[in-house]
């Protein structure tokens, strides 16, 4: 079975022209990811983290965009094939589970024949092997009387199930590549957990990489080997889940740390949401993105005037941040004012 980085992204950018002028919704942006192992791209709405997906399948091919930089699934540059290659890798090579699957399951056909239909697209074969394998797959996802719910349609299953009949449509082509965007947002806490564990056992079995892109730091503690922290359409922390969740470096982590329950936290912890919102993409702050929501920026000074790029922490096995303050002074904050999260 192959190993070593599987998906790896280099100084991607993805900008689109629009009346008011240029939207950079991911501006600079490397990663990557090995199969067998889960990144999470963690950030809220507006951060880039959506668009950085949907570049990743090759979605981002519209007149209005720009993209450059790299982005190779496998031994394919995504930004440079040609839409038709891209189109073919799409479900085979890499699949999405989408956040809603009322959206991505189409209403009127039955949730077998959705199944046995993507993998006839990669597959040449009849029908009722098609169907026998759309069986298959939900039972492997958990869905009881596979054989009679295949038949039903999507308004037939429940939130859980259908959220498990996406995660079978997405795995029946045994992808290397699987891109989870918030797929247990919309879900509640018992389900949540349940479909977390389930994603992490097909991982083991399927050996795929796996991208979980979430607003919720509980949930990556959880599942992810690595984090990335967005903001503004850049990365601002990368590393480690380990080193992220016990020592973040920067403080917009802090704010995700401080203001989202976790799944493992303490239910007492008082949450403290971020102030202020995410900048317009159109027109990010200078200096560091985050400075007008930042209780540290240095103001008037470096926060508003040097954009911080990512730089390695000292003796922290590769974990990287984009701040300003002195090391030193960051640990300080942290011990004193930042929850813990327990991995
Ligand atoms: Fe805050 Fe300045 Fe660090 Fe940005 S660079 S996170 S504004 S302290």
């Amino acid at each position: 079975m192959s190993t070593g980085t599987y998906l790896e992204v280099e100084d991607l950018k993805v900008h689109f022209r629009t009346e008011d002028g240029i939207v950079k919704a991911v501006d600079g942006v490397s990663f990557g990811v090995e199969r067998g192992k889960t990144l999470s791209i963690v950030g809220e709405s507006g951060s880039g983290k959506s668009v950085t997906s949907l570049t990743m399948l090759g979605l981002h091919n519209t007149r209005t965009a720009t993209v450059s930089g790299r982005l190779t699934i496998g031994d394919v540059d995504i930004v440079s094939a040609k839409p038709e290659t891209v189109r073919r890798m799409r479900g085979k090579d890499m699949s999405m589970i989408f956040q809603d699957p009322l959206t991505a399951l189409h209403p009127f056909y039955s949730i077998g024949r959705q199944i046995s239909e993507a993998y006839r697209i990669h597959h040449k074969v009849g029908k009722d092997q098609a169907w026998k394998r759309a069986v298959e797959m939900l039972d492997r996802v958990g869905i009881p009387e596979p054989a009679r719910r295949a038949k039903q349609y999507p308004h037939e299953f429940s939130g859980g199930m259908r959220q498990r009949a996406m995660i079978a449509m997405a795995l029946v082509n045994d992808p290397n590549l699987i891109i989870a965007d918030e797929p247990t947002t919309a879900l509640d806490v018992t389900v949540q957990a349940q479909i977390l564990d389930l994603l992490e056992d097909l991982q083991r079995e399927f050996h795929s990489a796996i991208i979980l892109i979430t607003h919720d730091l509980g949930v990556v503690s959880q599942v992810a080997d690595d984090v990335l922290v967005m903001y503004g359409g850049r990365a601002v922390e990368k590393g480690s889940v380990e080193r992220v969740m016990r020592s973040p470096e920067h403080p917009y982590t802090w704010g995700l740390l401080n203001s989202v329950p976790s799944l493992k936290g303490d239910s007492n912890d008082e949450l403290v949401p971020i102030p202020g919102n995410p900048p317009s993409l159109l027109n990010v702050p200078p200096g560091c993105a985050f400075n007008p929501r930042c209780a540290h920026a240095m103001l008037p000074g470096p926060c508003a005037i040097v954009r911080p790029e990512l730089e390695v922490v000292p003796g922290d096995g590769g974990h990287s941040a984009a701040c300003h303050l002195p090391v030193d002074e960051r640990k300080a904050i942290r011990e004193s004012d930042v929850r813990k999260v327990e991995v």
